[in-house]
């Protein structure tokens, strides 16, 4: 045990100390300067760290107004800021609640689609239909909702019932090989499958993530999303869209849906919205699920203590600035094909480097044992972990992850801030073909 008070999160590592930021850049308590291929490791700081114009934005907020609740008064802030995430959003989203954060917001859409239905007279619609694998928070309801065994397994007792199907993953799998229409149609149809077995009448929403980290940035097949869309329609249950990861422009439109054409009825916004500077999430919420709770007179009567509060809101707005004024929806769109372009040109000869997948910029690699055989390396082999500390080792912060699903294998994730340059990337991909080199001898 080190000398520190925190209970780290695996209570026997020790920890790094990282003490400054600036722009992509960070540096820790040794003086080691690292470039953040990350944004944070959790693809949360978009913008870039040490802003002065946040800074401005953030102490005009605090000496104008810190907090207030919102149980009993508004504030310009939030009123400010619904107003632009509404204008971003497709048509027909008018209405938008805040959170502290990405579990929040979905727990938050699992309580509006609860009073959607009972404003329409239906309590007996309280299930959800969540993708395997998934994930969507750790509070309670969020974590029911996350379709990773190596995550919830041991909180099975205490979780919500959920109806799982499987995340539309073409790389391995029994559908592997189709046309992108046939397999677009399986995978909702085994979600129209699923909805039918339990009974519409008993289900509240179908939650996913447009593309998921957990699934190793599977892009879902065309016609996917609108095929989930029309099945939503067709049994009456809401479509939740959990954009925490892909949402504020990561993806290169600022929510990720929009790639494959769907509305949905409820969309979660987090990291990015707040890009790190302040703890903020929101619920985007469609003109009909909000007027059916309001004609109800039915209440959102349970919010959070920091929901819409001023200082919060007004640093998303000014994140939001930032990512307008300097067209970063745009930027992540065309960096992201530069990225895609070095990673497939600096890596895809490796024997590891099965797949090289992403939209914008949020890229992954997934690693192999047989590229044949798309063999997922075993657990003891330490991918995963081997490839951030020979990252970190050179300078570099990228995200790794091994979810533990037989359909994912290992996988390293470029969620660099949108601010970054060609260069820059450049650099962290030709870093990380040395470390692959260098580290694959030991995987097997
Ligand atoms: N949903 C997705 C897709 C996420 O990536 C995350 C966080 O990693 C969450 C939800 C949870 O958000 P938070 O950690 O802000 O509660």
């Amino acid at each position: 045990m080190s000398g520190s008070a925190v209970f780290y999160r695996n209570p026997g590592d020790e920890y790094p100390t990282i003490i400054r930021g600036q722009g992509c850049y960070l540096w820790d308590d040794l003086g080691r300067k690292y470039l953040d291929l990350s944004s944070g490791i959790s693809a949360t700081a978009g913008i870039g760290q040490g802003r002065a114009d946040i800074a401005e934005a953030m102490t005009a907020q605090v000496t104008q107004l810190a907090f207030i609740h919102n149980a009993r008064v508004t504030n310009d802030p939030q009123e400010t800021l619904a107003s632009r995430l509404a204008d971003l959003s497709p048509g027909g989203t008018g209405k938008v609640m805040f959170t502290s954060g990405g579990s929040e917001a979905n727990e938050l859409s699992l309580r509006i689609a609860r009073q959607y239905h009972l404003a329409r007279g239906e309590p007996d619609r309280t299930k959800i239909v969540s993708l395997t694998p998934s994930y969507h928070g750790a509070t309670v309801g969020a974590l029911s909702m996350t379709g990773r065994l190596d995550i919830n397994r041991d909180y099975a007792p205490y979780l919500l019932p959920v109806i799982r199907v499987p995340a539309p993953i073409t790389y391995r799998g029994q559908w592997t090989g189709l046309s992108a229409d046939e397999v677009s149609r399986r995978f909702a149809d085994a979600v129209g499958d699923a909805i039918e077995a339990e009974g519409a009448h008993k289900i509240a929403a179908f939650i996913g993530e447009p593309i998921s980290p957990s699934a190793g940035l599977a892009i879902p097949p065309e016609g996917y999303w609108p095929r989930i869309r029309e099945i939503c329609d067709h049994y009456g249950i809401l479509m939740i869209v959990d954009e925490i990861i892909t949402g504020a422009g990561r993806t290169g439109r600022f929510l990720g849906i929009e790639h494959f054409g769907v509305v949905p009825d409820l969309t979660n916004l987090a990291k990015g919205l707040g890009g790190g500077y302040v703890p903020l999430g929101a619920t985007l919420i469609s003109d009909h699920v909000a007027d059916t709770i309001s004609t109800a007179k039915r209440q959102m009567a349970e919010a959070h203590t920091f929901s819409g509060a001023p200082l919060s809101c007004a640093v998303g707005l000014a994140v939001l600035n930032v990512i307008e004024r300097e067209g970063l929806v745009e930027a992540a769109s065309e960096k992201g094909h530069v990225l895609q372009s070095l990673l497939r040109d600096h890596l895809l000869d490796l024997p590891a480097v099965g797949a090289i997948r992403g939209i914008g910029l949020m890229q992954a690699v997934e690693y192999v044992k047989s590229k044949e055989t798309k063999e997922i390396y075993p657990a003891d082999a330490g991918v995963a972990q081997s490839l951030w500390s020979g990252m970190w080792e050179r300078g570099f912060l990228l995200g790794t992850m091994r979810v533990g699903n037989t359909l994912v294998g290992d996988c390293t994730f470029f969620y660099p801030p949108l601010i970054i340059d060609e260069a820059e990337l450049e650099r962290g991909v030709s870093a990380l073909r040395e470390v692959i080199q260098e580290r694959s001898m030991g995987w097997d």
